[in-house]
């Protein structure tokens, strides 16, 4: 393994579901539905498959059903315009997205603002395309986690070329409000920086709307914006996301996806398609059943002895383990299923400052009810 890849071993998510599978415990560390997500979108990629569409090699930028789909959404939900032959790309996931347009957009030695902790990939992909990763460190603050803008501020230097931002946050939960968002927006025009937004969890929010970052001032021209059909319909096997922004940007980051993939999940991308057009009955009721697993979770991981930071967004409880006299999240997350049979993963993987993460673990709530209740039933008998 290259220098640039050996620091990286292997994911905490292929790392925590194989200790689930082996010890037989309740997984709440890997984000995926148990529930697939709605029968007439698995349908479409059925009739999709038997009709021969998408069986072979899709276009480039993908199908132009799902590129007219993505820019519907964008208008449907935030009023903003893309043109889908120029300004939409298909992606293998919201992953090929993210690697692609640090590979497209990233020159060796510039400089990766990341908010820390940040999603696994983010640190990886920083490194495949040869940038230097500078995290800016969310802090607890009130009963969730906060961006410091000051600190984000003193972060960019000659040498920072974009920031990766993650709106609703993994694994944190935080969602950035429109005046956060606002200072970023600024701070990006004053320093003429590139924004790479992940917002693949921007249907999962609950207690304020989701707002995209491109919709501030000067950020249309200098923001790649990433979404997934993995988060907001529940099929992240499927492996379909995509990317909106200026033509430039766009057919920056297809150069870089090209030699990736080409292209990926024919069929399924007919099915997203149709996806994306679902009523907005569906959007809402995701949202609330969502919203209900999270109370049950924070409810049950606070009874539980955790201190709980009450996620706005995503499906991630992040808690402190310390009341419960713990403080190493790696030897607690390990340690887990052998001791109450539930799988969860220690925050210290997404921080570069591994001691600012270190007594935090976080917790998935995309979980049929039932299994949820078992697993905090478990994890009362910790204390
Ligand atoms: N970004 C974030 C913040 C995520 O949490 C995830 C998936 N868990 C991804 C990107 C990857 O999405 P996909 O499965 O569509 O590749
Ligand atoms: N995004 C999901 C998570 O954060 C899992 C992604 C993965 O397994 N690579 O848990």
């Amino acid at each position: 393994l290259n220098r640039r890849l050996a620091a990286f071993g292997t994911t905490i998510f292929a790392e925590m579901s194989a200790l689930a599978v082996r010890t037989g415990a309740i997984n709440l560390g890997q984000g995926f539905p148990d529930t697939d997500g709605p029968e007439e979108v698995r349908e479409a990629a059925v009739r999709a498959l038997r009709e021969g569409r998408g069986n072979q090699y899709p276009p480039g930028p993908g199908i132009p059903e799902l590129r007219s789909a993505v820019a519907e959404h964008q208008l449907r939900w935030y009023g903003l315009t893309f043109d889908p032959d120029r300004e939409v790309l298909v992606t293998a996931g919201a992953t090929e997205a993210i690697a692609a347009s640090l590979l497209a957009l990233v020159e060796p030695g510039d400089e990766v603002i990341a908010l820390e902790p940040y999603y696994d990939s983010y640190a990886a992909s920083i490194a495949m395309a040869g940038g230097t990763r500078v995290p800016v460190t969310l802090r607890p603050q009130g009963n969730g986690f906060g961006l410091d803008l000051d600190e984000l501020r003193a972060a960019v230097t000659d040498r920072t070329r974009l920031i990766l931002l993650n709106t609703p946050h993994n694994p944190t939960g935080t969602v950035l409000t429109p005046d956060e968002l606002a200072a970023v927006a600024e701070l990006a025009v004053e320093r003429d920086l590139l924004v790479v937004t992940d917002e693949v969890y921007e249907h999962l929010v609950f207690d304020t709307g989701h707002t995209p970052l491109v919709s501030f001032p000067g950020m249309r021209e200098r923001t790649v914006t990433i979404g997934s059909a993995g988060k907001t319909f529940s099929f992240t096997g499927w492996k379909v996301g995509w990317v909106t922004g200026s033509p430039e940007l766009v057919t920056a980051v297809r150069s870089a996806k090209q030699y990736l993939t080409f292209v990926s999940a024919g069929p399924f991308q007919y099915a997203v398609a149709e996806a994306l057009r679902l009523p907005d009955d569906y959007f809402h009721d995701i949202r609330e059943d969502l919203r209900a697993k999270r109370d049950l979770l924070a409810e049950g991981l606070t009874d539980a002895g955790f201190t709980v930071f009450r996620p706005s967004g995503t499906y991630f409880i992040t808690t402190d383990i310390r009341p419960l006299g713990e403080s190493d999240g790696f030897a607690f997350c390990r340690s887990l299923p052998e001791r109450c049979g539930v799988v969860a993963v220690p925050n210290a993987v997404f921080y570069d400052h591994q001691d600012q993460g270190a007594p935090f673990v976080r917790f998935a709530f995309c979980k049929r009810t039932h299994v949820l209740t078992e697993a905090v039933t478990r994890l009362k008998g910790l204390a």
